[in-house]
């Protein structure tokens, strides 16, 4: 079987992680801030928090955001269920703006017309989560003036987009929004086994962010001596002491995966630039058969996480199920991303139905992933447009 997605570890990768093995420090030590600072360089970030996963990142940016009770948070309805999620662990409310049929990604339109309806009815939402969806950035230019008129923060959810592009700077550069989350699983763009991050260039926002991410604990500036109160001040200063300021959680990702994270990204740029090649690869061998190819916004330079093909289902004699099937048989790895998060049961019992989001799931009915990853040859793409070549014929 040719996965859709698949990890790319290297001998220096396994060295890294050995090496941390055969260390002191298994998590907290230093491996943990070298990621970081490595990641921040990279995208052009002031801050990056390092932590166990991408959806715990997206708690710990809603909560640090001041999402709570009787608040709401939009995101897209492609998406994975984590980008809504991070809103109902604070105990605010979700909805959805329906996507572009363009891009796949939060429509600007759909959000500008909502936010319209919501500003005259009351119901604005406190933070809105873009999602860049398959690797390729939102329109952040015109979300950030949308942000500036109706005053929501931005959680950019770019689990797909780690090594992307917008606009001439990396996603992650944090131009736009209040923070960037990243996700390192391995099937996204470079992996820590699990793990994720939070982005940006607010200092205030980035001390939250970490603090929240163990348990809400800070260890504080020693205050000055003085000499009147000798032995108050040896209690107040003690190096043991640390202080909850407020409920946090344990989320910290461990030197091992950092260290692998650090070793990974020193690929990044070369993992991305064969995505791009196998994508320009698909779109020119597919270009005659009877799909859709991904669109891309000229603003945006996509890390291809995914590449998603739409069916002209009034083409073929087909459904996408057996489109899907037939690929499977033959081994190719096909996927379907995503179902649209209104219509899981756990939204549906909030109140969600399908047809509220049209376009998202117009996409959906159509859409099949394709294999694409960092190490896959030109051979097994060949196999696998071979396979959808005879499928569809
Ligand atoms: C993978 C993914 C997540 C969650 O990432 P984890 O690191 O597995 O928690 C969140 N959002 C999107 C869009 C994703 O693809």
């Amino acid at each position: 079987m040719i996965p859709y997605g698949r990890q790319d570890i290297s001998a220096e990768d396994i060295d890294a992680v050995t090496e941390v093995l055969r260390s002191d420090w298994l998590t907290q030590g230093q491996a943990g801030p070298r990621f970081e600072q490595a990641m921040a360089a990279y995208c052009g970030s002031r801050s990056a928090i390092a932590v166990a996963n991408a959806t715990a990142a997206l708690h710990i940016a809603c909560l640090a955001l001041d999402l709570g009770p009787g608040d709401t948070l939009w995101t897209s309805p492609n998406t994975f269920v984590a980008s809504a999620n991070c809103a109902r662990y604070c105990g605010a409310g979700v909805d959805f703006v329906d996507i572009d049929p363009r891009t796949y990604n939060m429509s600007v339109s759909a959000l500008a017309e909502k936010l319209e309806v919501a500003g005259s009815r009351g119901g604005l939402p406190k933070i809105v989560v873009p999602v860049h969806f398959a690797g390729q950035s939102c329109e952040m230019r015109e979300i950030r003036a949308l942000a500036d008129r109706y005053g929501f923060r931005i959680v950019e959810d770019a689990s797909h987009a780690v090594g992307g592009e917008y606009l001439g700077h990396k996603v992650g550069s944090c131009g736009y929004g209040d923070t960037t989350i990243f996700s390192f699983h391995p099937v996204k763009i470079i992996t820590t086994g699990e793990g994720g991050m939070a982005l940006t260039n607010d200092p205030k926002l980035a001390e939250r962010l970490s603090y929240l991410r163990t348990h809400g604990i800070i260890r504080p500036a020693q205050p000055p001596e003085d000499p009147s109160e000798p032995r108050v001040n040896e209690e107040r200063n003690g190096p043991w002491i640390y202080e909850q300021i407020e409920l946090g959680l344990n989320y910290r990702m461990t030197d091992i995966q950092s260290a692998l994270g650090t070793s990974q990204l020193a690929r990044l740029d070369p993992f991305v630039a064969r995505r791009r090649e196998l994508a320009a690869r698909y779109d020119r061998l597919l270009a005659k058969l009877p799909l859709t190819c991904p669109w891309q916004h000229p603003d945006t330079n996509s890390a291809w996480h995914l590449y998603v093909i739409r069916l002209h289902r009034n083409e073929i004699k087909l459904s996408r199920r057996q489109v899907f099937d037939a690929l499977r048989a033959a081994g190719i790895g096909v996927n379907v991303h995503y179902i649209p998060v209104h219509t899981q049961p756990y939204y549906r019992k909030l109140g969600f139905e399908t047809g509220m989001f049209p376009e998202a799931e117009s996409y959906y009915e159509d859409a099949i992933t394709l294999p694409l990853f960092s190490r896959m040859t030109n051979d097994e793409q060949d196999t696998v447009i071979a396979a959808l070549e005879k499928i569809l014929a």
